[in-house]
């Protein structure tokens, strides 16, 4: 379901994921990220020019599609761009993120995440296993983002790897195939490719 918010300063209906939500004493403010940039720069003296970027679709090994949409947002001298995949007018599942400095050449920056995109969407982790839904393919590595888990109320999280969901169970009776082994776990921000 399309939930959409109203800027409160150029009144564009938004979806929620391309705004950002705030507040200002006591009362809750949304922008859409256009607007929102505008007032950071504005705020911090920033010589910024905030650009759209349409959607695009990109394949994956299996040469599935994901939509993506992106959005970029100045924090100060700062600038981020984040790309979610949306699914059904929601995000679900991929994410990636770019940063940069304010001033540097934003479709550059574009560029340059379009590009991780690229690699990240031609790596693969898990594979339909023949136990469980999925098993861990022979590169022996999990990479993917740790999620807020409804089902568990949050108390153990979700993990999207390759852009799939996984409870934390799951996740659990795939490294049982591996009883015995060691591993490293290694957590880092979602701007950085590791
Ligand atoms: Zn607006």
């Amino acid at each position: 379901m399309k939930r959409n918010e109203k800027c409160d300063a150029c009144g564009a209906a938004t979806p929620a994921y391309e705004g950002v939500n705030f507040s200002q004493g006591e009362t809750r403010r949304f922008l859409c990220t256009k607007c929102f940039n505008e007032a950071v720069a504005k705020h911090s003296g920033v010589d910024f020019h905030h650009l759209s970027f349409h959607p695009i679709i990109l394949a994956d090994q299996d040469n599935k599609n994901h939509t993506f949409h992106f959005q970029p947002r100045l924090f100060g001298d700062h600038v981020t761009i984040e790309a979610l995949e949306i699914h059904n007018d929601e995000p679900k599942g991929y994410e990636f993120s770019i940063c940069g400095d304010a001033e540097d050449d934003l479709f550059a920056l574009f560029a340059k995440l379009v590009e991780r995109m690229r690699r990240e969407l031609q790596r693969r982790h898990i594979e339909p296993g023949d136990l469980t839904r999925h098993q861990i393919t022979n590169g022996d590595t999990l990479r993917g983002r740790i999620t807020w888990d409804d089902d568990t109320n949050g108390e153990v999280p979700c993990l999207v790897i390759d852009g799939k969901e996984l409870s934390w169970h799951e996740v659990g009776r795939m490294l049982m195939t591996y009883e015995g082994f060691h591993f490293k776990l290694e957590i880092f921000e979602g701007s950085e490719e590791r």
